[in-house]
């Protein structure tokens, strides 16, 4: 047994009876407590104030620690491509379209490159589970779902791996829907996933969508409302349809930006029937910083603009927040025409996040949102907290308090596994060439 004695803890990852440590103004400011972490092989047995366990110490000295972040909304086969496929103006169309001429040279060796740097950068900043959207249409997917069945089995035991088939609602709900979502998940798809569009035939697509997730077994994981269109409700449109259903099995809505645009009470209806109908939110502030509210009118180098951006494009973090309405935050596109930028660190999405969304005033509900809630979102039991009986993969930062911690987010960080430190190796990105 080693323990990893004098660590610095958010409490909203502790078990409860160290909430008590956090009180009043160190729980605006400085929301974590004092512990030590008693680990066996790979799993942390106890946790408890410092200096109460007995046994082989490894001074910590104060440092913060989180537990392994679990990143559940990325695109590990679109991604990487940026060098090949740029986007000149950085808005969404474009985006699509540098993507699918993109898609015309994916093969084997170009796709498992691609991802294995992406899963060897989240292993390196300390991410343990991803879960990624991949391409579902009939001209890529087997290629893509047999890079991803081979990356998932190379990484068992490192990075815990789901996968959502990703295609137009339409493939779904035609004839053929049924046999294509059938091959899909027998191929290793664990949700369906589709980019629903406000249009008259949306109620319907999303019952037939729902009967066939409920026929199959499996929840939905959609991209919503990723516009600055205020009449674009489809995370209303799916919430009554939950509900008109009951559909049994989990649905992950990401992004749901144009919420933030609407009038305050259609928001506040709206917000009411993502609670009740338990959607979870999956917010992508990095992504929805880059994209939205994006002025370049021409796909030229230097093509002209209509202006600054004025809205941060993330959906209504606060209010959901105060609704008890489950929010994580996740990576989405890293280096594709998507999103320029971005290396699977999740700790870098948790910063930005926080600076984006000005969320001081939920500071210490902030690390659940890269740990605790993508992890319930997957159902791992054994990530998300630092607690008996999780795993003790553990990422421990340069930092005493979480003004230092946000403040210095570049500086290395150092990983746990088990009763040993790791190196985190990131890769060069001449492994892409
Ligand atoms: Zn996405």
């Amino acid at each position: 047994m080693t323990i990893y004695g004098n660590a610095k803890v958010p409490v909203c990852l502790l078990p409860e009876a160290f909430a008590a440590a956090c009180e009043g103004e160190k729980l605006h400011f400085d929301p974590a407590a004092r512990c030590d972490i008693a680990v066996s092989g790979d799993f942390i047995t106890a946790v408890a104030p410092p200096d109460q366990l007995e046994g082989a110490r490894i001074d910590l000295e104060g440092r913060m620690v989180f537990p392994a972040f679990v990143d559940v909304h990325t695109h590990i086969d679109k991604t990487c491509a940026w060098n090949r496929a740029p986007s000149f103006s950085c808005n969404f169309e474009e985006a699509g379209q540098r993507f699918q001429s993109d898609k015309a040279v994916w093969n084997e060796e170009d796709l498992y490159r691609r991802g294995h740097f992406s899963l060897k950068s989240a292993w390196a900043h300390g991410t343990a589970a991803m879960r990624t959207h991949l391409d579902g249409s009939e001209q890529v997917s087997d290629l893509v779902f047999s890079v991803y069945n081979r990356l998932k089995a190379e990484w068992a035991g490192r990075i815990t791996l789901q996968a959502v088939a990703l295609t137009g609602i339409d493939f779904f709900t035609a004839p053929e829907g049924r046999g294509r979502a059938e091959k899909l998940v027998d191929m290793g798809a664990d949700f369906l996933g589709v980019m629903p569009q406000m249009n008259p035939h949306l109620d319907r697509d999303l019952d037939r969508l729902m009967a066939l997730a409920s026929d199959l077994g499996v929840g939905l994981d959609l991209h919503v409302d990723e516009n600055n269109d205020p009449s674009s409700e489809c995370l209303r449109r799916i919430a009554q349809a939950v509900l008109r259903n009951e559909f049994p099995h989990p649905v992950f809505c990401g992004h749901c930006s144009s919420l933030a645009l609407q009038e305050p009470a259609r928001q506040s209806e709206t917000l009411n029937l993502v609670k009740s109908a338990g959607i979870k939110i999956v917010s992508l502030p990095m992504c929805n910083l880059f994209l939205q509210d994006r002025k370049v009118q021409e796909s030229s180098i230097h093509g002209p603009t209509t202006g600054t951006p004025l809205w941060r494009g993330i959906t209504l973090f606060h209010e959901m927040l105060d609704l008890g309405i489950p929010v994580a935050c996740a990576s989405d596109n890293v280096r594709d025409s998507y999103f320029a930028y971005g290396d699977y660190d999740m700790f870098e999405v948790y910063v930005q996040s926080i600076r984006i969304g000005q969320l001081e005033p939920y500071l210490e509900r902030t690390p659940q949102l890269v740990t605790a809630t993508p992890a319930a979102y997957m159902g791992l039991r054994d990530y998300g907290t630092i607690e008996p009986r999780k795993k003790a993969e553990l990422v421990v930062f340069p930092a005493r308090s979480f003004n230092e911690l946000l403040s210095r987010p570049y500086a290395p960080r150092q990983l746990i596994s088990g009763e040993s430190f790791r190196q985190p190796e990131i890769p060069d990105f001449s492994e892409l060439d």
